[in-house]
């Protein structure tokens, strides 16, 4: 059994005075990525890991949070330089509008990418995953709210031509968590031949995974400095931080 650390991005920006929680500078990405190429790790998609039943000691696997316009414009380049893959996940409803569903936080609205910017990625580098239709709680909705959700993602890829794999981003990290619910989740995950769900859980996964449903990613903070990134990598969130 191999450790894997599955790190969750969201926003990047230009420079460190704009970075915060949710955003990392475009520096700061550099130096992380400089640190993995360095050190030897080697970067996964979902759709190889699910064809695998080892991978070598030192992967890791990035993902990046609703396919906003600054994941383009800062974090592509970078991953093309570097010759990194990461999975971007889509909130299918907002294609080409901007994050609405922050509204409420204040911070300044960011644009998501437009179906064509999505078809422009090179599916060498990203793969694309789901993060929802609505990017709403799934533990504040019923069943049959999920499946509806579920079926308007797939109308949106159908209707768009989209090359979408079946790994999912739980907004908000969310999902049920009492027994019977999670078990119902779980199945209907299953229905809709959902093949990895992700949750927040600030650990490194074994590898192959416990549970395909209750994968960990952990999550880089816009202000983490390397220290804490390395330790992030290998130990997950410490308390300390
Ligand atoms: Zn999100």
């Amino acid at each position: 059994m191999s450790k894997l650390p599955i790190l969750m991005y969201h926003n990047v920006c230009q420079s460190d005075s704009d970075s915060n929680k949710l955003t990392v500078s475009v520096q700061n990405l550099e130096r992380q990525f400089q640190y993995l190429i360095d050190n030897g790790y080697k970067t996964f998609h979902f759709e190889e890991l699910d064809r695998m039943g080892t991978i070598p000691k030192k992967s890791i696997v990035l993902t990046f949070d609703d396919v906003t316009e600054n994941q383009l414009i800062y974090a592509l380049p970078l991953l093309e330089k570097f010759k990194l893959k990461a999975s971007f996940f889509i909130p299918f409803q907002y294609i080409g509008k901007t994050d609405l569903w922050n509204k409420a936080t204040g911070e300044q609205a960011q644009k998501i990418m437009t179906i064509e910017q999505l078809k422009q990625l090179p599916s060498e580098i990203i793969e694309l995953g789901y993060h929802s239709y609505k990017h709403e709680r799934y533990q504040s909705l019923s069943l049959s709210e999920i499946q509806e959700d579920f079926l308007k993602c797939e109308e949106e890829i159908k209707n768009q031509n989209l090359n979408v794999y079946p790994a999912l981003a739980y907004p908000y990290g969310n999902y049920p968590k009492e027994s019977k619910e999670k078990a119902d989740f779980k199945s209907l995950l299953k229905e809709n031949k959902m093949k990895f769900g992700l949750k927040i859980g600030n650990r490194p996964n074994t590898f192959p995974f416990k549970d395909n449903y209750e994968i960990k990613r952990i999550d880089i903070k816009g202000l983490d400095s390397l220290m804490v990134f390395r330790l992030k990598i290998r130990f997950g969130k410490l308390k300390l931080f």
